[in-house]
């Protein structure tokens, strides 16, 4: 931690106070808003000092300033409040970091160690699905099998899934408690509903393996309510049924249209829910959007907790790049995982499978993954990932961040402060998209291309020599594909 300012008379101590207040401070955030937001946009803060009334925080650039200020102003000021209540206002400033400079130890460590315990084990190569050690096998016929690899352990969290996640624990720990009965997961294909779901069903049977837990698709749970009618033993699926402890339907839109199977389901989860026990499910869409179910069917899902998984960001695509290499034992370059993340955004699924074709690769041919050899593998899967960010997005962005009118982007202006982010903006383009130098510079008010190529290297040069210009274009970057 740098101190960049005697605190005018303060003693020593004094100031070693304010460090452990800042030391509390930054470890209330990271709580709050998640490792991967903190490590973002908080973790370069500096704490300069009090000045009067007004607690001040350095950042490296503008565009971190800006973003912490708006997002995390009044948190600031909120927590220094409590901790100094002379506090009235926080301000945020840009001074680039000191040479050398890290941010505090405690960050590190937490940098250092992207794995959660047991991440390493469950994530190994495929073993047959269960019995796991204490021999749970979720008795009854009911239950699919489990993937082993599915637990709350090799779960990366982030931003866009941390309050499903968080959901899920809760239940885990305590199912049926009232407001999370049901659970009520939902989000877009391969981002994790299935996984949290098995992680639940694990960590509630590796807990109380008495307890009967039954997770099964949707698909499943209608194929069997249709056995049960045509062998007319439909007193015997419901009773069994209903001796689950816990329920677990997954991809519940399938149920939509099947009038027959949904009647039957709505009133195997009355009985369930009355009875206390704990009913989790799985949609592609929150309760209100599932045109096709019984309204009434629609209305109870949506009577406990519901929880969406948003789409992923780079910074958890990336995390969750990391853990899954690591584990893999493979080692796989930064800067490959950092196109992987940049290029398949998608889902996680589509990401996992990318990472383990080139670690399939490297394995087979005894070659060490390198951004060339992963261009190779992948090139099929990356030209369908071409990103679609358009040059009009890329200049309004532009525009917006650096304060200039998006008109400016095509004047003949060649003042400093203009050019500048149309040089920024041509980079983008350049890096972004798939458009040849010359269609980008037609973009720009009919520059040449070699107005481009110039703006392109020069960016490229400042970028190199001037960190915090090179963060301030890569997080813009971010912003304009996620
Ligand atoms: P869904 O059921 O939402 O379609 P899945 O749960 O099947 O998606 O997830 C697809 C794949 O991505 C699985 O292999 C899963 O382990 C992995 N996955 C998804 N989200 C995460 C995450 N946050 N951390 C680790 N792996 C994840
Ligand atoms: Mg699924």
């Amino acid at each position: 931690m740098v101190m960049e300012k005697q605190l005018g008379s303060d003693t020593a101590r004094s100031a070693a106070s304010l460090q452990e207040s800042w030391a509390r401070i930054r470890g209330r955030l990271r709580e709050e808003v998640g490792e991967v937001e903190y490590r973002t946009w908080l973790r370069q803060m500096t704490l300069v000092g009090i000045e009067g009334d007004e607690v001040v925080v350095n950042l490296p650039t503008r565009f971190l300033r800006d973003w912490v200020r708006s997002h995390y102003g009044d948190r600031l000021r909120a927590l220094w409040q409590h901790e100094a209540p002379a506090v009235r206002r926080a301000d945020v400033r840009v001074a680039p970091q000191p040479r050398g400079a890290t941010p505090a130890a405690e960050d590190d460590a937490a940098v250092a160690t992207p794995l959660q315990p047991g991440l390493a084990e469950s994530l190994a190569p495929r073993t047959p699905p269960a019995p796991r050690a204490n021999g749970v096998d979720l008795r009854g016929e009911w239950s699919a099998p489990l993937d082993p690899r599915f637990t709350f352990e090799s779960f990366v969290v982030g931003k866009p899934n941390e309050f499903a996640y968080a959901c899920a624990r809760r239940v885990a720990e305590k199912p049926a408690s009232p407001g999370f009965n049901p659970l009520f997961l939902y989000g877009g294909v391969g981002l994790g509903k299935t996984h949290l779901m098995h992680a639940v069903a694990w960590a509630i049977s590796d807990g109380e393996p008495a307890r009967n837990v039954a997770y099964m698709s949707a698909e499943k749970f209608m194929y069997r309510f249709i056995s049960a009618l045509r062998s007319q033993s439909t007193m015997e699926f419901k009773e069994s049924l209903r001796s689950v402890d816990v329920l677990m339907v997954d991809d519940l839109q399938f149920l939509i249209g099947k009038d027959n199977t949904q009647e039957e389901f709505f009133h195997t989860f009355n009985a369930l829910i009355d009875a206390g026990k704990q009913i989790i499910i799985s949609a592609d869409k929150s309760p209100s959007d599932l045109n096709g179910l019984e309204d009434r069917l629609r209305t109870r899902l949506g009577c406990g907790m519901v929880a969406d998984i948003h789409a992923t960001t780079y910074e958890l695509r990336l995390s969750i790049l990391q853990a899954k290499a690591a584990a893999a034992g493979v080692p796989v370059p930064k800067t490959v995982l950092e196109f992987l993340a940049h290029k398949i955004t998608s889902n996680v699924r589509e990401l996992e499978g990318a990472l383990n074709r080139l670690i399939a690769h490297a394995n087979l041919f005894g070659r060490a993954v390198t951004p060339d050899s992963a261009q190779e593998v992948l090139h099929d899967l990356l030209r369908a990932h071409d990103r679609r960010v358009t040059i009009e997005e890329i200049q309004r962005k532009v525009a917006e961040h650096y304060n200039i009118r998006l008109t400016d982007m095509s004047s003949a202006r060649r003042a400093r402060n203009v050019a500048r982010p149309r040089q920024v903006a041509m980079y983008l383009a350049k890096q972004l998209t798939s458009r040849s130098l010359p269609e980008i510079g037609r973009r720009f008010g009919n520059r040449d291309h070699t107005t481009v190529m110039h703006a392109v290297s020069r960016i490229s040069e400042l970028m190199q020599a001037d960190s915090a210009f090179a963060e301030d274009v890569e997080l813009l970057r971010r912003m304009l594909e996620t």
